[in-house]
């Protein structure tokens, strides 16, 4: 076996709130397959796009309360400073200069992002780079649309999770992640009608949630 303990992964998303949809598959894979550290990186979203409701103080702050009893979590600001759009594909090129050309890396996403995966800016590059693990997620397909992404997603693919730890980049790993049926549009909603979410993300978020008055 190679070292366990070296593969580190990044975790991006717009965590508008964080939830247990992310950070509990993202626990159950780091015991499954052993991560030092996965880096959570919330998103800069382009004024083009449509907007978050929490600020990106917000969004930073709940990352920070939803950690901070748990070590394998780090929280990474650069792309929330930024006021350009923030490309994977570039992030995981400057993360990758600054790691070296042989430590392993990996970056995460859940089911649904792999389906869309194909679209981001310079995807194909992605790979160059870091690894891709790919977390359950309920309601989605694990099959790409479109016949050649289906081959590209089945040439990198892999079932042997020692090769995260021995190649630097260029895997992707379906991971056997638990499924929860969890999303921030969801937990948006309910707290908009009132409804509990007790069960869908940690406690101190949602209490800094009511403290500010978001989403409702
Ligand atoms: P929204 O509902 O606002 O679109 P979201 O809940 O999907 O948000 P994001 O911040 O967009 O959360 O997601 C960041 C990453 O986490 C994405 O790669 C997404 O696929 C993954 N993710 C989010 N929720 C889950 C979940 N319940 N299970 C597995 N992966 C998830």
């Amino acid at each position: 076996m190679g070292d366990m303990n070296q593969l580190q992964a990044l975790f991006g998303g717009t965590f508008d709130p964080v939830h247990y949809g992310h950070l509990k598959p993202v626990e159950a894979l780091a015991n499954q397959i052993g991560l030092s550290r996965v880096i959570i990186m919330p998103n800069n979203v382009p004024p083009h796009r449509p907007q978050p409701e929490a600020t990106s103080a917000q969004r930073k702050k709940m990352v920070e309360l939803a950690i901070s009893d748990k070590p394998l979590f780090t929280l990474d600001e650069r792309e929330l400073l930024r006021d350009t759009p923030s490309y994977t594909a570039q992030t995981l090129r400057t993360w990758r200069e600054e790691q070296g050309p042989t430590r392993p890396l990996a970056f995460i996403i859940g089911q649904d992002s792999l389906l869309t995966f194909p679209t981001w800016h310079d995807y194909d590059t992605i790979l160059d780079n870091s690894h891709l693990i790919v977390c359950r997620r309920p309601g989605y397909p694990l099959t790409m649309q479109e016949e050649a992404h289906q081959q590209w997603l089945e040439a990198h693919l892999t079932h042997n999770v020692e090769e995260l730890h021995t190649r630097p980049a260029g895997k992707i790993l379906l991971a056997e992640t638990p499924w929860f049926n969890i999303s921030a549009t969801l937990i948006r909603e309910r707290l908009e009608k009132g409804e509990s979410c007790d069960d869908m993300l940690p406690a101190a978020v949602l209490d800094y949630i009511r403290q500010q008055g978001l989403y409702c």
